[in-house]
């Protein structure tokens, strides 16, 4: 049995709207794991998909939990910021210079 109240990860494909790679996204994650860009799609929980901003998220830094990293996101149209996940198949050479460019402190 299934709580109600348990938002259940949806498996969405997209194409990357900064880089055109073709991504099989993997439920709350719902970022383009190679240029690590993302889409406004969320309102207030990871996973709602209840915002109708559509706007292209920017990578603007990381934070380091422990041994994961979470990556910042700024939406290009409302400014909104979001902290994601990354998951294995993320460019971590990316992540790594994002880290030493990053004006994000956590
Ligand atoms: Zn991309
Ligand atoms: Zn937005």
């Amino acid at each position: 049995m299934r709580r109600k109240n348990f938002l259940v990860p949806k498996k969405e494909k997209f194409v990357c709207l900064n880089c055109g790679q073709k991504v099989a996204g993997g439920g709350y994650v719902n970022h383009c794991p190679y240029c690590l860009w993302s889409k406004h799609v969320d309102q207030e929980v990871p996973g709602d998909r209840q915002s109708d901003c559509q706007g292209t998220m920017k990578p603007i830094g990381v934070i380091k939990k422990g041994e994961r990293w979470r990556i910042v996101h700024q939406c290009q149209l409302c400014g909104k910021k979001t902290v994601t996940d990354t998951k294995k198949e993320d460019n971590f050479d990316l992540i790594i210079k994002l880290s030493i460019t990053s004006q994000f402190t956590p």
